[in-house]
């Protein structure tokens, strides 16, 4: 029989604790939701400004789709490219003041798709070890010789730069995803620059966070588009709806929409998504505010957890993880804290080494004061 593993797999990862399922959400997301008709206290949102269910957002995707209606019909290249989709790429070109911007469907698509296109056979492509999945796949993708240099290690990946042939690019995440530390830029930059190499820096959770406009790590860092060429951002996170798009020169927008697979196999993005994330983007610009209150409750959060004993990870963004190492424990305490009305992801390998199991927690602007002390009072309730 063919196929006959798939059982004995699925027991295996039962036994370590390493099963996934998911929880089926009856509400709009925000900081509580309903599951099983219980409400409850949401802490594993990447929607990290509150946008998802903004009102203006969706006031704006609701006045798109009687324009646009639903589906945009096919691809960016055939005749699914509208004038939401066009002007979102100039208002991002802007906001990050880069020459041009393309939208891609979602943000694993755009880093197939650009990692892919800009690098093959005979070249070389090196990542941080701990970059996101589709960052690692898009480099498997590529057929490029891969390589993983120590997580935020420029020494190590200019040692690494040293054995690389043909064209190289070097990828990492901005903000790391289940860290929540930052990419040592500055660093990244001069080894890239030295060495001759491409730098590409997807920046999905600090764009919206970072930087006095929300410009993300770049904006954090000032660095231009000579400093970081290939520049991701995705909509699924701070802007509160989805998508992603690359920002860059001139040269490498025409390039990708000629040779990027990802980008022209597919059917566009809806544009009423495009409009409501045009709304998004005024307000990721516009209300520092958001950005002001997630700095606070995060404060707020490290020093009562501190407080509690528990070991934080060196993290200034709204991911704050808490290491529990075994894959069972995390497990226990997130079912423990969702009986108590909390959700918090238990963060298990492959997404994070063996051995580095933790409990992600993540914060929204529209979470209060308040929400944060109950947190802290299930957690206390667990560890006494
Ligand atoms: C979420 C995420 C992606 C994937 O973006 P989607 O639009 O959800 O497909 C890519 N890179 C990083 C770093 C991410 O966190």
């Amino acid at each position: 029989m063919p196929f006959s593993h798939l059982n004995d797999s699925l027991k295996l990862l039962s036994e370590k604790n390493l099963y996934r399922s998911r929880r089926v959400i009856d509400s709009a997301q925000g900081t509580e939701i309903i599951i099983d008709g219980k409400k409850i206290l949401n802490f594993c949102s990447n929607d990290y400004l509150g946008l998802a269910n903004h009102p203006q957002v969706i006031a704006a995707f609701k006045q798109a789709v009687d324009k646009y209606g639903v589906g945009s019909g096919s691809a960016h290249l055939i005749c699914g490219h509208s004038t939401a989709h066009h002007a979102l790429e100039e208002e991002l070109a802007a906001f990050t003041q880069r020459e041009r911007a393309l939208l891609f469907s979602t943000g694993y698509m755009a880093n197939m798709g650009v990692i892919s296109a800009l690098v093959g056979k005979g070249d070389s492509v090196l990542e941080d070890k701990l970059n996101h999945a589709s960052l690692l796949d898009g480099g498997l993708l590529s057929g490029a010789t891969f390589k993983r240099y120590l997580h935020g290690d420029d020494e190590n990946l200019d040692l690494k730069l040293k054995t690389c042939t043909g064209k190289t690019l070097i990828v990492s995440d901005g903000v790391f995803s289940m860290d929540g530390d930052l990419a040592p830029l500055p660093e990244l930059i001069t080894v890239a620059n030295q060495q001759q190499a491409g730098l590409m820096i997807d920046d999905a959770h600090g764009f919206g966070v970072l930087g006095k406009t929300g410009g993300g790590v770049v904006e954090y860092f000032a660095c231009n588009q000579n400093d970081v060429p290939i520049l991701v951002g995705t909509f699924g996170k701070s802007f509160g709806t989805a998508g992603a798009f690359v920002a860059g020169s001139e040269e490498l927008i025409e390039f990708l929409i000629q040779k990027s697979r990802p980008f022209i196999y597919t059917t566009a993005m809806p544009a009423a998504i495009a409009q409501a994330t045009r709304a998004s983007l005024e307000l990721v610009i516009k209300e520092n505010w958001r950005r002001e209150k997630l700095t606070a409750l995060v404060q707020q959060f490290r020093q009562g957890a501190t407080q509690l004993g528990l070991k934080l990870m060196d993290s200034q963004t709204p991911i704050q993880p808490i290491m529990c190492g075994d894959s069972q424990q995390a497990v226990q305490l997130s079912q423990n804290l969702f009986q108590q009305g909390f959700l918090v992801s238990a963060i298990r390998p492959p997404t994070v080494p063996q051995g580095k199991a933790r409990l992600r927690f993540t914060f929204s602007a529209n979470h209060t004061d308040a929400d944060v002390v109950l947190l802290l009072q299930a957690l206390e309730k667990i560890i006494s």
